[in-house]
């Protein structure tokens, strides 16, 4: 198959767009968090083929995407007020809620649960698209199972061109992390997972707010998780990724004191000076952790390159957007992380 090219400039975009969605075709969707892989949320069989494209397990949910906070109502029930809060305060934006789903939704696209992930994304084409083809676009990050997100409709081709209908560039996603994700349908709210949007933003609209141990440790097979889909590797490129946390001076004394020929350094900018031997990388500037989070994904798939061995990876502090960044790159080192003010 051809995949074709849809600049979203062009007037003809969405409409091209919402056709193929609305014929059950697959189009790759720039959101401001990162590009998704969409499909009519509503036809399991055009679902199915979003699975079969990224080798998804099909017990790994899917988020279902609207173009208007309004729609909220036609896919889900028992809505709580603090989902309409959450709404009001985020929507369109980088916030997935996950609700008791309404009948509609097929369990295909939910993978079996009784909810369903829902946001309203911060992209003006992908709303147009979903509200030209009249139903959501289920849609998971664009990226082959396991492997770094993709946030330019250039990753994208590198992944499917040729197995997909469509890719419509909207340019570098913003955010450049997928959406916070927090599910209301227990008694108190749970961060599944961290994103665009803050733990202290969440806490000032909610009030309360448990963070989930998928977002703070290594998940084992044995651990019982909201979605199955959780316990599954991610964001790893092919090298081993440890990161080095500590003061600029020490990590950089260890990494060069550990370096071999073949590794490489994955660090703010205002580092690079410091690793001029290290053939290193720069993701953003810790003094702008917008840049670190739009950048990461990009760096992490310049990564992936079974040439090199170790990738020592700088990781900024903080909240907000940086403690996205940090759940990724954890993610992406497997929970690997050495102290350098504790080593020699
Ligand atoms: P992706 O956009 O590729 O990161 O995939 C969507 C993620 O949303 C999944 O991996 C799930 O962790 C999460 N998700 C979607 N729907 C639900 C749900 N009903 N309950 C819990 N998590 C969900
Ligand atoms: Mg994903």
């Amino acid at each position: 198959m051809k995949t074709l090219y849809l600049p979203a400039a062009d007037t003809q975009t969405a409409h091209t767009a919402a056709e193929i969605i609305k014929s059950g075709g697959l189009v790759a969707i720039p959101t401001e968090t990162v590009y998704g892989l969409g499909a009519n949320g509503l036809d399991e069989n055009a679902v199915l083929k979003i699975f079969e494209a990224k080798g998804r397990p099909q017990d790994n949910p899917l988020i279902l995407h609207i173009s208007d906070p309004a729609e909220i109502e036609r896919y889900c029930h028992h809505i709580p007020k603090a989902a309409f809060d959450l709404a009001e305060a985020f929507w369109p934006g980088p916030l997935t809620i996950v609700l008791p789903a309404k009948s509609i939704v097929p369990k295909r696209t939910t993978a079996g649960l009784t909810t369903v992930g829902i946001r309203c994304p911060d992209c003006t084409v992908t709303r147009e698209i979903i509200r030209l083809a009249g139903v959501p676009i289920a849609a998971p990050s664009a990226n082959i199972s396991g492997k770094p997100s993709t946030t330019t409709a250039q990753h994208v081709l590198h992944d499917h061109d040729g197995r997909i209908d469509a890719v419509v560039d909207g340019g570098p996603s913003r955010v450049g992390v997928e959406s916070t994700i927090v599910d209301l349908t227990e008694e108190r709210p749970r961060l599944l997972r961290p994103g665009g949007i803050g733990p202290e933003q969440l806490m000032e609209v909610l009030g309360d707010l448990i963070v989930d141990k998928a977002v703070t440790a290594q998940i084992d097979k044995d651990d019982v998780v909201k979605a199955p889909g959780m316990k599954y590797k991610h964001y790893a490129p092919q090298s081993e990724v440890v990161i080095v946390g500590g003061s600029r001076e020490k990590a950089a004394e260890y990494i060069r004191h550990h370096f071999e020929p073949g590794d490489r350094v994955l660090c703010f900018e205002e580092e690079l000076p410091l690793y001029e031997s290290c053939n290193p990388l720069s993701y953003g500037q810790e003094a702008d952790v917008s840049t670190l989070s739009a950048g990461l994904f990009a760096a992490l798939r310049e990564l992936d390159d079974p040439s090199i061995h170790q990738v020592y990876a700088r990781c900024p502090v903080g909240g907000g957007v940086a403690y996205a960044v940090q759940n990724r790159l954890k993610k992406a080192a497997a929970f690997h992380i050495i102290d350098a003010e504790e080593e020699e």
